[in-house]
């Protein structure tokens, strides 16, 4: 089997010596680089198979997001991993709205980042091998499940891969509630409960965009969510 490819932007050198040896020692191969711009010319180059993402670089305390809104552009399917030290709900949101797939603090035990990366391996997996089941149709909404694609009314809806499993999850089978740990399984990612909610904020706002009287998806209090029958 070919050695998955990781890059890492940290500028923290202990972190990231730490980092690469923990990922190396488990059969990756591992990249690392510390400053934005040799990131930038970096992934201009080489296309990794999974990036891991520090938020400040250098003087810059957005570098991480910049990068990811690159890398985004240039892939809808890599997976990203954001990194920070800073605990803070807004970096999350910030980090997802710019398309990354899940979030770390840095304080995570190694152990918990070979999970999340691994995770998002095997979603990866899993993405190629749904994509030969074919769509699902219910009422207005359409997942044409091989090229991600969510319609609503005949829409494209803008959802990071993260997004459309949820989706995908939740309208599978309507009228069934799914716990945030059956969406996060379904997802591959392993975040926290709050995370699962800012997820589902927007993607009921993506929605939203293209129908303002969408109200699809609801909050089971205590439980999860489902999908409207
Ligand atoms: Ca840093």
């Amino acid at each position: 089997m070919k050695q998955k490819h990781i890059v890492i932007v940290e500028d923290e050198q202990d972190l990231m010596a730490n980092y690469q040896a923990t990922l190396e020692k488990h059969g990756y191969q591992v990249t690392g680089i510390s400053q934005q711009n040799q990131a930038v010319q970096y992934f201009s180059n080489n296309k990794p198979d999974l990036v891991i993402l520090d938020v400040g670089l250098g003087s810059n305390p957005d570098a991480g997001f910049e990068i990811c809104q690159m890398l985004r552009q240039q892939s809808a399917t890599l997976p990203i991993l954001m990194l920070t030290a800073r605990d803070d709900e807004i970096d999350v949101v910030s980090g997802l709205r710019l398309g990354a797939d899940d979030y770390l603090s840095k304080d995570i035990s190694m152990p918990h980042l070979l999970a999340r990366v691994a995770g998002l391996f095997r979603r990866q997996k899993a993405t190629e091998s749904i994509k030969q089941t074919n769509q699902i149709s219910q009422g207005d909404l359409k997942i044409m499940v091989d090229n991600l694609q969510v319609y609503w009314k005949g829409e494209l809806i803008d959802l990071t891969v993260t997004e459309f499993w949820m989706v995908q999850s939740l309208a599978r089978y309507p009228g069934q509630v799914k716990t945030r740990e059956q969406l996060m399984n379904d997802a591959n990612v392993y975040v926290d409960d709050s995370t699962i909610t800012s997820h589902i904020k927007r993607i009921r706002k993506k929605f939203q965009k293209i129908d303002q009287n969408f109200n699809q998806i609801d909050t089971v209090h205590g439980m999860g969510y489902r999908w409207k029958p």
